[in-house]
C-alpha cells in the first residue's frame, strides 16, 4: 500500500511570483507577511509581493519578528498581532524559520491557541490560507505539513504537523536565493540532502518517492559543489531549489527519522545551523542504518556513481566541522532527550540511549 497527499499548488521557477500572482491574490483581502529581519528584504522577495499586494489594493501587516530557530512565544506573538490586523490569509517569507512560523502562528490565530498549545496537532481544527516564498533551498518547508518550534523553557526543539497545515500556494523563484552567503547555501543544500534520504531511511518511506529522490539527490551531488564556486550561477541555484522542493515532498509523507531528532539539540544547544547539525552525522546515521536499508541505497549511489565510500568522500569534501563537540554533560542529557522524539518512531533499526551517545562521542 502507499499513499501521497500534498495539497500545495506551486509555481517554481523564473518569475513564479508574477506567474503565480493571480492565485496569490485569491487567497485573501487582508495579508499578514511573515518574515525574519532582514533577509525577506534582501533577498528582494519582500519588495516582489508588496508590488503585486499594492496594485490590487490589498491592505498588508508585515511581522518581521522571526529568528532562526522559532520560539513558541514569538508564535503566540505573531498570532495576537494577526488577529488584531483581522487578516485574513499569511504570505510567509524566508528560510524554514519564518515559514515554519507562519505555519504554527496560522494554527495558533485560527483557533484561539497560547503558548504549547499551538504544537497540540489535536487542537488545530482549522488554518488560514498560506502562501510561501521560500528564499533558501533546502527545508521544503514550503510543501510540509511541519512546524518545527524550540520551547525556551525547556531548550527543546521539536516538529508538530497536521495536514491542515500545508500552504495552500508556493512560489519558488531561486532568484531569491542568489543573497545566501556560502555557508548557509551548503548548510541548506545537506538539510535538502538529508530530507531526500529520510524519504528512504523512515519506515513510512513510498516507493512512489523514489524516482523524485533520487534524481534530488544527482541534482544536489552535482550542483551544489559548482555553486559554491559561481554563486551567481542560476542553473545550479535553480537545481538546488529544485532538489530542496524534491526533499520537502519526500519528507511530507515519510516523516524524519533519528538523523533529524539527533541533529535538534546541536542546533539548540551547540550553535550548529540545521543543515550542518545533519550533516556531521550524515555518515553515522547511513552507517548506522546500512545493514537493513542495503537494498534501497545501493542503487542511489550506482545512480550517483560514486559508491558508497564515493559519496562519503564527496561529503567530507564539504568540510562540515562542528565548531563546538558535544561534551560529556551534553552526551548525557540529550542522549535521552532524543531517544524520547516522536520521529524515533519511524527510524528503520532499533536504537538506543547507547547509539545516540556514541554517535555524539564520535563528533568528540
Ligand atoms: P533560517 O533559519 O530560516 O535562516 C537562517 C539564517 O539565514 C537567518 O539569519 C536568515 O536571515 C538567513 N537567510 C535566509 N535566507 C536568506 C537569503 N536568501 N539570503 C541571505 N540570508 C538568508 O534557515 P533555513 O535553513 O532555511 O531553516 C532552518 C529551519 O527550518 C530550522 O528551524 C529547521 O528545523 C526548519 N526545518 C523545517 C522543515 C519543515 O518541514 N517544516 C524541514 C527542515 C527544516 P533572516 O533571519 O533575516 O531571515
Ligand atoms: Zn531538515
Amino acid at each position: 500500500m502507499t499513499h501521497y497527499y500534498m495539497p500545495t499548488e506551486i509555481f517554481f521557477g523564473s518569475d513564479a511570483l508574477q506567474k503565480g500572482k493571480t492565485r496569490l491574490l485569491s487567497l485573501g483581502s487582508k495579508a499578514f507577511i511573515v518574515t525574519g529581519k532582514n533577509s525577506a528584504r534582501l533577498s528582494g522577495a519582500l519588495d516582489d509581493i508588496i508590488d503585486i499586494l499594492k496594485p490590487a489594493k490589498i491592505p498588508w501587516r508585515h511581522f518581521d519578528e522571526i529568528e532562526e530557530n522559532p520560539t513558541i512565544p514569538m508564535i503566540t506573538h505573531g498570532a495576537e498581532e494577526l488577529n488584531k490586523f483581522q487578516a485574513d490569509y499569511i504570505i510567509a517569507i524566508g528560510g524554514g524559520s519564518p515559514l515554519d512560523a507562519a505555519k504554527a502562528i496560522s494554527a495558533g490565530a485560527a483557533n484561539n491557541l497560547r503558548g504549547n498549545d499551538v504544537t497540540n496537532a489535536d487542537m488545530i481544527q482549522k488554518t488560514f490560507p498560506l502562501a510561501c516564498v521560500p528564499i533558501t533551498a533546502g527545508t521544503g518547508s514550503e510543501v510540509t505539513q511541519y512546524s518545527v518550534l524550540t520551547d525556551p523553557k525547556t531548550g527543546k526543539k521539536g516538529g508538530f504537523g497536521t495536514s491542515n497545515m500545508f500552504s495552500r500556494l508556493s512560489l519558488l523563484d531561486p532568484i531569491y536565493t542568489l543573497s545566501m552567503p556560502e555557508t548557509l547555501t551548503r548548510d541548506t543544500a545537506i538539510d535538502a540532502l538529508s530530507h531526500l534520504l529520510e524519504g528512504i531511511y523512515s519506515l513510512r518511506r513510498s516507493s512512489i518517492l523514489n524516482p523524485m529522490i533520487y534524481k534530488g539527490m544527482k541534482l544536489i551531488y552535482h550542483h551544489l559543489v559548482p555553486c559554491l564556486k559561481e554563486p551567481a550561477n542560476m542553473e545550479h541555484r535553480e537545481q538546488l531549489m529544485r532538489a530542496s522542493l524534491y526533499g520537502g515532498m519526500a519528507i511530507a509523507q515519510s516523516g524524519t527519522t533519528l538523523q533529524h531528532s539527533i541533529g535538534y539539540p546541536l542546533t539548540t544547544h551547540l550553535g550548529m545551523s540545521h543543515g550542518l547539525a545533519n550533516g556531521v552525522v550524515m555518515k553515522m546515521i547511513m552507517d548506522l542504518y546500512w545493514p537493513v536499508l542495503k537494498t534501497e541505497l545501493e542503487p542511489v549511489f550506482a545512480g550517483l556513481g560514486t559508491g558508497r565510500s564515493g559519496f562519503y568522500a564527496w561529503l567530507d569534501s564539504l568540510e562540515m566541522i562542528p565548531a563546538n563537540k558535544p561534551d560529556d554533560e551534553f552526551i548525557e542529557k540529550y542522549s535521552a532527550q532524543v531517544l524520547g522524539s516522536r520521529n524515533i518512531a519511524n527510524t528503520p533499526v532499533r536504537v538506543t540511549e547507547e547509539t545516540i551517545r556514541s554517535i555524539y562521542s564520535s563528533l568528540g
